[in-house]
Parts: structure tokens; C-alpha cells; sequence
């Protein structure tokens, strides 16, 4: 920060940093490298995906204390592209060079109990929830919830991994064990109407763009598809845009964030997660927004005025899992549509579940767009 309390803006030719060398931080550098800048990814695989685009690959461990100071060094500003980066290691390089999001926002992300705890705070409605760390707190969490619920672990879950239904108070010990143990959130169980989500920015000075709602469709607990504008009332949109608001503006964050939410039959909008970072549910920005979620992320992080956030097209965004290379997908077909854009992540290895690329389908109407989807995700044998 300045006197004036103004963070000096990093302009093209300056050197960003990335934790992290998966889809998102290459798809982050791959941006900040098309505006001119240069970018510097630590990571310790040698064929990571953002490695594989970056100036600089700096190939070791995110805990790596040689690696973290040579990083500060090249570095003007660093960024993260997912949220189990070590908060030291954040904190570490914020006495070098700028660092967005922040150690605290980094961390409270990874931890669903902070993390919905954060959100309550903020003034968001979430599903009943308790902590469970063993069999002395069961009672309570189950009479907490107040009917069926979820267990999940506090930390290191994704892709609906690392959780267990629990449909009766006895339930609750053999979930737990499934889990192995570990510090858990038991949730409630809600129905749901839909999922959607909301990805922001918010540069230092405290503006905030944001994207519009998307509708997520989840196939085996991973993001399957995601349609926008989401087919929800102003009203539920609204709610969701002021929650995400709300979170980002208590952290005084800086960066891009995506929040997810449940809307359920009676029109509620319950918080579900953030992650720190852009979001798969974000990827049809690359295609269908005048600026798109990686754009918007240099801009925050070089404390830049946010680029506009409006939507010029409809589009239903794909993803494409390992499991669809049997051995290749059939990409003459995929590109013999004049309205699908392909990105593909570069991972050399394609296993099941494993997110390999997605592909955005642009059309004049939601339902065109839609129909589109279908079409491609039959003729790549999507479902199969
Ligand atoms: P999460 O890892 O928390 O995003 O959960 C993965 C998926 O499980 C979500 O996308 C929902 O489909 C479902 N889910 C999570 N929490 C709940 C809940 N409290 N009630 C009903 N379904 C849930």
C-alpha cells in the first residue's frame, strides 16, 4: 500500500506469481502471458499443466522454503489456484512481493467448519450444522441437525469427496470411520432445487464485478455441466450476489472468488462453499463475458480496475473427465460445430474422473445452447 492507501498497479511487464500448476493456474498464466505479463509457477510436477505455459516453472514443493524465496524474488505479486495451499507458504512470500488473496482468506477455505462459520458471520443462511471429532460430540451434532444429514471432512474434500450420508443418530460412528476418522462437519441434509454458483472479484480498492449466476449440474459429486444465466428469479440471483458480497467483503478480499449455493423448492438460497480462486463453474467466462475469470484475476491481483463482467452470449459449459478417452475423444466431431470452443488442460495422462479439458457451447438462445450441449455430449459419448 501507498501513503494514500493505494496499491501501486502492476502493469504489463511486471511478474506474476502462481501456487499451484493445474488447469487453473495455467489457464491464469495463459492469460497474464497475453496481456504481457510474465508469470512464475511453483510446482513440483514436471509436466504440470500451468508449468508447461509459464516463463518460469519453478519445480518444487509448495513448502519449500528455497523454492518460496526465489519465488518472492522473481515475483511482483502471487496468486494461488487452489485453496490447500499452505497458509505459511502465503504468508511467507507476503514478506516479499504482494500477495492476493490473502493467508486468512487462503485458510478459512479450507476448512468447512471456518468457513461456514465465516458465512453466518457475513449474513449468509447455511444448512444446520455441528462439528464431530469424535464419538463424545455425536450426540450433539446429531440432535444439532435435526434429521438426515452428511458428514464431511473438515478439510480435504473436493469433488464430493470425503463424504458419508448418515440417515439415523447410529449411523454416525461408521460414517465417521468411513471417513477415517478425521475432523468432520455433520450438515443437514437440504433438498434441493438446484445448484448455482457465483464467481466475483474484488480489487484492493474494494470494487467487486460480478459474473453472471451459473446453474452447476454435478454427475458423481464433479462438476458435469454448467448452464448461464442460471434459470432462477432476480430474486434468488440477487440474494446469492449479495451473500458472495457480503463473504468477500468481510475478508477484504482480493482476487477472484467463486461461492456456491444450494437453491432449494421454497426459493431459499443456502451458502454451501467458496473456494479462493476462480472455479470451474467460471470457465464459460473464457468464451461467453467481455472479460473473462483469469483476466479478471490479473486485474485484481495487479490492483487494476476489474474488466467488464457482462455476458455476450448464452453458453452451457462441459466438462471433459478422463473417463471419455477410450483412448481419444472423437474431436472432429466436437469441432465440426461451429459454435464450441475446446480447451484442453494438457495432462498427459487421462484417468476416470480426472478433469482433462471442458469445451463451451455458444448459441443465440439458452435453448439452442442447451440443445447444443446434448448433441456433443451424445456424439463424445459423454454418459456412457
Ligand atoms: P460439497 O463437496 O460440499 O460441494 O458437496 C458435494 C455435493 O453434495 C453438492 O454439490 C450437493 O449436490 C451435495 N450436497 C452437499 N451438501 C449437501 C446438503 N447439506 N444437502 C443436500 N445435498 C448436499
Amino acid at each position: 500500500m501507498t501513503a494514500a492507501g493505494q496499491t501501486p498497479l502492476l502493469l504489463p511487464g511486471a511478474t506474476l506469481g502462481v501456487l499451484g500448476g493445474g488447469q487453473l493456474g495455467r489457464m491464469f498464466t495463459l492469460a497474464a502471458r497475453v496481456m504481457g505479463y510474465r508469470v512464475v509457477v511453483l510446482d513440483p510436477d514436471a509436466l504440470s499443466p500451468a508449468g508447461q505455459v509459464a516463463d518460469i516453472h519453478l519445480k518444487a514443493d509448495y513448502t519449500d522454503a528455497v523454492a518460496l524465496m526465489r519465488m518472492g524474488e522473481l515475483c511482483d505479486a502471487v496468486t494461488t489456484e487452489f485453496e490447500n495451499v499452505p497458509a505459511r507458504s502465503l504468508e511467507t512470500l507476503a514478506h516479499r512481493c504482494r500477495v492476493a488473496p490473502g493467508a486468512a482468506a487462503v485458510s478459512v477455505a479450507q476448512d468447512r467448519l471456518a468457513e461456514k462459520d465465516l458465512a453466518r458471520r457475513a449474513g449468509c443462511e447455511t444448512a444446520l450444522y455441528a462439528p464431530v471429532s469424535g464419538p463424545d460430540d455425536m450426540a450433539s451434532a446429531w440432535a444439532a441437525i435435526d434429521g438426515p444429514g452428511l458428514l464431511k471432512t473438515r478439510r480435504l474434500g473436493y469433488d464430493g469427496k470425503g463424504q458419508a450420508r448418515v440417515d439415523g443418530p447410529d449411523g454416525l460412528a461408521a460414517a465417521h470411520a468411513q471417513l477415517g476418522h478425521v475432523p468432520c462437519l455433520l450438515e443437514g441434509f437440504l433438498p434441493l432445487e438446484r445448484e448455482i454458483s457465483v464467481v466475483l472479484a474484488r480489487n484492493p480498492a474494494g470494487e467487486i464485478a460480478f459474473f453472471p449466476v451459473a446453474e452447476n449440474r454435478h454427475r458423481q459429486g464433479i462438476l458435469d455441466v454448467s448452464i448461464v444465466p442460471a434459470r432462477v428469479t432476480d430474486e434468488v440471483a440477487g440474494s446469492a450476489r449479495r451473500m458472495a458480497a457480503g463473504l468477500a467483503g468481510s475478508l477484504e478480499y482480493v482476487g477472484v472468488l467463486a461461492v456456491e449455493f444450494f437453491v432449494l423448492a421454497d426459493g431459499r438460497v443456502v451458502f454451501n462453499e467458496m473456494a479462493p480462486r476462480p472455479h470451474n463453474s467460471g470457465h464459460y467466462t473464457q468464451d461467453a463475458c467481455v472479460t473473462d475469470q483469469f483476466q479478471q484475476q490479473v486485474r485484481a491481483l495487479c490492483g487494476l480496475a476489474l474488466g467488464d463482467a457482462r455476458q455476450l452470449s448464452p453458453v452451457v459449459m462441459v466438462n471433459l473427465l478422463g473417463d471419455v478417452w477410450r483412448p481419444e475423444p472423437r474431436w472432429d466431431l466436437l469441432l465440426a460445430h461451429p459454435g464450441i470452443k475446446l480447451h484442453l488442460y494438457g495432462k498427459a495422462e487421462a484417468r476416470p474422473g480426472r478433469k482433462m479439458g471442458h469445451f463451451n457451447c455458444l448459441a443465440p438462445s439458452l435453448e439452442e445452447a442447451i440443445a447444443l450441449a446434448e448433441t456433443a455430449r451424445l456424439e463424445l459419448e459423454i454418459d456412457r
